[in-house]
């Protein structure tokens, strides 16, 4: 089975008008899990990684997953209020308003290389914001990755400057 088939279509959620991809029949199964994890590290390959950022929440399946692989750090960005300890923030557009996503103050120190994992790559908003974080501590961007991108959004478009790369394309 090819990965794409472990990634459920649904149609109109979380609301009308958006096709959502449901990463758990991937998660389900640890040989496509593995498959995945093995393309995101191929990519990673001689590059050194001190912290993996997941974005809360489905990119904190991969971003564990990755850290524990690169034997590096993770580091949870999570939307405001959720941390615990002293934060930093960045606020980011949406359809309607503006979301804000938060990071530990002492996650990152300077100089760190960083990889930053999101799930889905759509219209970049989330990832710009959370490269904002990372710059804002100081941390040095290694790579941006995803396990998908779906590319008719042109999200790349808002995080050009980075290294990018997807498991699968959309
Ligand atoms: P963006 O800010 O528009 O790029 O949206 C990316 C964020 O929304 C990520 O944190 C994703 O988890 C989530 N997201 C957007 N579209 C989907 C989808 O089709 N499936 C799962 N998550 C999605």
């Amino acid at each position: 089975m090819s990965l794409k088939e472990y990634v459920r279509d649904i149609q109109d959620f979380p609301k009308k008008g958006i096709l959502f991809k449901d990463i758990t029949p991937l998660l389900m199964s640890p040989e496509a899990t593995n498959e995945c994890l093995q393309i995101l590290i191929e990519n990673l390959k001689n590059k050194r990684i001190d912290k993996v950022i997941g974005v809360e929440s489905r990119g904190f399946f991969f971003a564990t997953l990755l850290a524990h692989e690169l034997q590096a750090g993770f580091v949870p960005v999570r939307k405001a209020g959720k941390l615990p300890f002293d934060t930093v923030s960045a606020s980011y557009t949406l359809e309607y308003g503006t979301d804000t996503l938060e990071i530990h103050a002492d996650a990152i120190q300077k100089g760190d290389k960083v990889l930053i994992h999101d799930d889905v790559l759509a219209t970049g908003g989330t990832i710009k914001a959370v490269c904002e974080l990372v710059e804002k501590l100081g941390g040095e961007i290694v790579q941006v990755n995803f396990l998908m991108e779906l590319t008719f959004l042109n999200g790349g478009d808002k995080i050009a400057g980075y290294e990018r790369f997807a498991a699968l394309q959309y």
